[in-house]
């Protein structure tokens, strides 16, 4: 801990910033998440202290991912969802997953007035998505925001990820429920969508169900119902409803929540939340622990000189990908034993 002295870093000290933030303060929310995005080392510190100022996390909270192409309706879906959950008494955070803002440029809440009218409640915290050049990076600093609301006392998490790449399953493994919204017409194309995203989904909605589109809405919600049927779901005992719905004109939203709702009650009653929680906490530990390592490898002098020569055989031909990978890896692991023994050496003299 900091004990009581202010961090140049923050301007603030650790401690009270978590205190600030476990009473529900937005400000010392969006502050302590800009802290766990950030990169700098003396950032990174004060995160670390931070995130173990705030103790043990209950399972209260619901954490859903939500996914789905651009276009779908995300942005106006969640503002109708999260309009309706802070409507029953409760309070909503929205954040971001957003692996296709380094690439190009876009981003998922980035305009923040798509969520006007949540933004403006005061039971609602948007947070727009990092900008961040790595997937691994991001996901890491969403985890981390996820717990700070959490310990800010939302009751309901909503995680927004692009269908982009192996963003939908690092989405599904840091919440607890995978929301996966589709178009009309969608229900036809159900093999263009890859199996293993249909088979992470809990619940599926297909949104824009209103005007001439209505009635494709609902058949494509038929169809995909039928589909799923021959999928196997990553719930145990629970079978995946598809309903249709309008994020626009706010219809079928109550009936997502009740969903959304009695997923959380299943998984809580089958012992499965607990599980699902204890699977999500080591799938972070083996997240941090890979990204760990690979910015330590691209950090390791003895490496980096090495693998350019590796880089170059390889282009030439003279060692195939796979030997070259090997070959870092054990001079790196050699390396690194070399260290120990020198640190253990120092120790005892
Ligand atoms: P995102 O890219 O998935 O976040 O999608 P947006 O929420 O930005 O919506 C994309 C477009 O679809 C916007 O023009 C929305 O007004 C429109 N849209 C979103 N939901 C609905 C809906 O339920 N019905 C109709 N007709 N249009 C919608």
């Amino acid at each position: 801990m900091t004990g009581g002295k202010k961090n140049p870093a923050i301007g603030d000290n650790a401690a009270d910033l978590a205190g600030s933030l476990i009473r529900g303060d937005r400000h010392a929310l969006a502050k302590a998440i800009t802290i766990v995005e950030s990169t700098r080392s003396e950032h990174r510190t004060v995160a670390a202290e931070l995130l173990n100022s705030l103790g043990a996390v209950s399972n209260r909270s619901v954490r859903v991912g939500i996914s789905g192409a651009p276009g779908v309706g995300k942005s106006t879906f969640i503002e109708a969802l999260g309009n309706h959950i802070v409507d029953a008494g409760l309070r909503v955070a929205v954040l971001a997953v957003d692996p296709s803002s380094a690439t190009s440029g876009g981003s998922i809440l980035g305009d923040k007035t798509r969520m006007e009218t949540l933004a403006r409640r005061p039971e609602a915290f948007i947070r727009p998505s990092p900008a961040c050049n790595e997937l691994g990076g991001v996901t890491r600093r969403s985890r981390e925001s996820l717990l700070l609301c959490e310990a800010a006392g939302y009751d309901v998490v909503l995680v927004e990820t692009v269908g982009v790449g192996q963003s939908e399953t690092r989405v599904a493994e840091m919440t607890d429920m995978f929301l996966l919204m589709l178009l009309p017409g969608s229900g036809d194309e159900l093999q263009g969508i890859k199996r293993g995203i249909m088979e992470l989904a809990d619940l599926v909605v297909v949104n824009k169900a209103d005007g001439k589109m209505k009635e494709l809405a609902e058949r494509s919600a038929g169809d995909c119902q039928r589909a799923l049927q021959f999928l196997s779901s990553r719930t145990r005992g629970w079978s995946v409803s598809v309903s249709a719905c309008s994020a626009v004109e706010g219809t079928g939203i109550p009936a997502v929540w009740e969903q959304i709702q009695r997923h959380d009650e299943f998984l809580r009653s089958s012992g499965q939340l607990a599980a699902r929680r204890l699977e999500q906490a080591r799938g972070w530990m083996w997240s941090d622990l890979k990204e760990g390592l690979m910015t330590r490898l691209s950090e390791d002098e003895s490496v980096a000189g090495y693998i350019q020569g590796l880089e170059a055989a390889i282009t030439e031909r003279s060692l195939l990908p796979p030997d070259a990978a090997d070959r870092v890896l054990q001079t790196y692991g050699a390396g690194t034993a070399e260290k120990t023994k020198a640190t253990k050496r120092k120790k005892c003299d």
